[in-house]
């Protein structure tokens, strides 16, 4: 569950079975995390984080709210633009090579581009959509290329340059960006 707090924004409440205790984190996002026990009530959530205001705001880096929701928006757009295009030139890469996955999975992991599962399905970062067309491209092909290698062995690398010739470039060239939203 979600709360609206007027200095943190949103507050991310989790009700753990195993807790008795209440302990506050920061999420990827840069959100505040509130684990407390399973019965706390909404009354007492906020009492929690009242009495531990000082010690939040001196310990734990908070992005401010409006950061926050620059974010949100961001990767709103950019997931709207990932679904119209990375689906469809996975399978447009596919076809051109003679590959079949299985899915296509979109993802926005703040580490990975993407990757390839051993049931064959292929997930890719919505954070694709912000670098050059060749550098996804190459994301693609290399996640493609796992289809046929489940590791980056001699073999792999020899598949995926024979797709694109230009992959050491071009992986070298993606290392300037980073996949986070
Ligand atoms: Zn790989």
């Amino acid at each position: 569950m979600i709360i609206k707090d007027d200095e943190f924004g949103e507050v991310v409440v989790r009700k753990n079975p195993l807790s008795t205790s209440v302990k506050f984190t920061i999420s990827t996002s840069g959100r505040l995390q509130m684990s407390v026990p399973k019965y706390s009530s909404d009354f007492l959530i906020k009492r929690f984080l009242n009495r531990n205001r000082a010690i939040i705001r001196e310990k734990l880096p908070i992005n401010d709210p409006t950061t926050q929701r620059a974010r949100d928006a961001k990767k709103k757009i950019l997931m709207k633009q990932a679904r119209e295009y990375l689906p469809y030139r996975l399978e447009y890469q596919a076809k051109r090579f003679g590959y079949k996955y299985s899915r296509c999975r979109l993802t926005h992991a703040n580490t990975r581009w993407g990757s390839c599962s051993s049931t064959r399905t292929i997930s890719l970062n919505i954070g694709l959509m912000k670098v050059p067309e060749k550098l996804r491209d190459y994301v693609i092909i290399h996640e493609l290329a796992h289809l046929n290698h489940m590791d980056h062995s001699n073999a792999f690398w020899a598949e995926v340059g024979a797709h694109d010739p230009h992959y050491k470039d071009h992986r070298r060239r993606l290392k300037m960006f980073s996949p986070g939203v």
